[in-house]
């Protein structure tokens, strides 16, 4: 065998030995891979996270993350409801390491953070009620027990239209009610968190 022979399938053993390991080494990279969604209790902020892991490991070598704004985080700007703050990052949901479904912490508090309703909702309470009202439905917006209640009430209250403040107090006060009875016929015992006037978004870890 001439030495011009002899370098030719070595060569293309070479090729074949790399794409093989590609072959192998691709899957993992894209399977060891965390892809979820986060948001700000605070004000109301989604953040994307990408962590892309060591094989078999939960260390990443490298992470993706955009924040973006939610409706409320716009409305709560505009009334002045946000104050300095470390964003304080609840997993709402995702996926990884391959097909494993991740459900995070924030996935009880985000339909009150992130359902479009809310941010016109907001409006409406801030238009139409007192500080103290803001105030009840603003602590449980982020409230594990309480804030799909708020997604509710304001799911429903933001497709009906008012002649006056008073015909709203007046709608908001009968939803709140009835919406109440379903909560506490579901939960039992509910645990009424603290709030604050000046309204803020007040995150409570469960008290269950
Ligand atoms: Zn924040």
């Amino acid at each position: 065998m001439t030495p011009a022979n002899e370098k030719f399938p070595r060569s293309l053993l070479a090729i074949m030995a790399f794409f093989s390991l590609l072959v192998i080494i691709l899957p993992l990279v894209f399977w060891f891979r965390l892809d979820y969604y986060e948001v700000c209790p605070t004000c109301a902020r989604e953040r994307e996270v990408q962590d892309w892991l060591i094989p078999f490991t939960r260390t990443p070598y490298y992470t993706y993350t955009q924040i973006e704004d939610t409706p409320l985080t716009a409305e709560l700007a505009k009334l002045h409801y946000v104050d300095q703050h470390q964003h304080h990052w609840l997993i709402i949901r995702g996926v990884g390491p391959g097909n494993d479904e991740i459900i995070g912490e924030g996935v009880r508090v985000a339909p009150g953070l992130i359902t479009p309703a809310i941010a016109p909702f907001v409006e409406l309470l801030h238009k139409y009620t007192d500080p103290e009202t803001e105030a009840y439905w603003f602590a449980r917006m982020t409230h594990p027990q309480q804030s799909d209640f708020v997604r509710k009430v304001a799911e429903q209250i933001t497709t009906e239209s008012f002649a006056d403040g008073e015909a709203f107090r007046e709608r908001l006060r009968a939803l709140k009610s009835s919406e109440r009875r379903l909560l506490i016929a579901r939960w039992g015992r509910v645990y009424e968190p603290q709030e604050r006037t000046p309204p803020r978004l007040l995150y409570q870890r469960t008290s269950r």
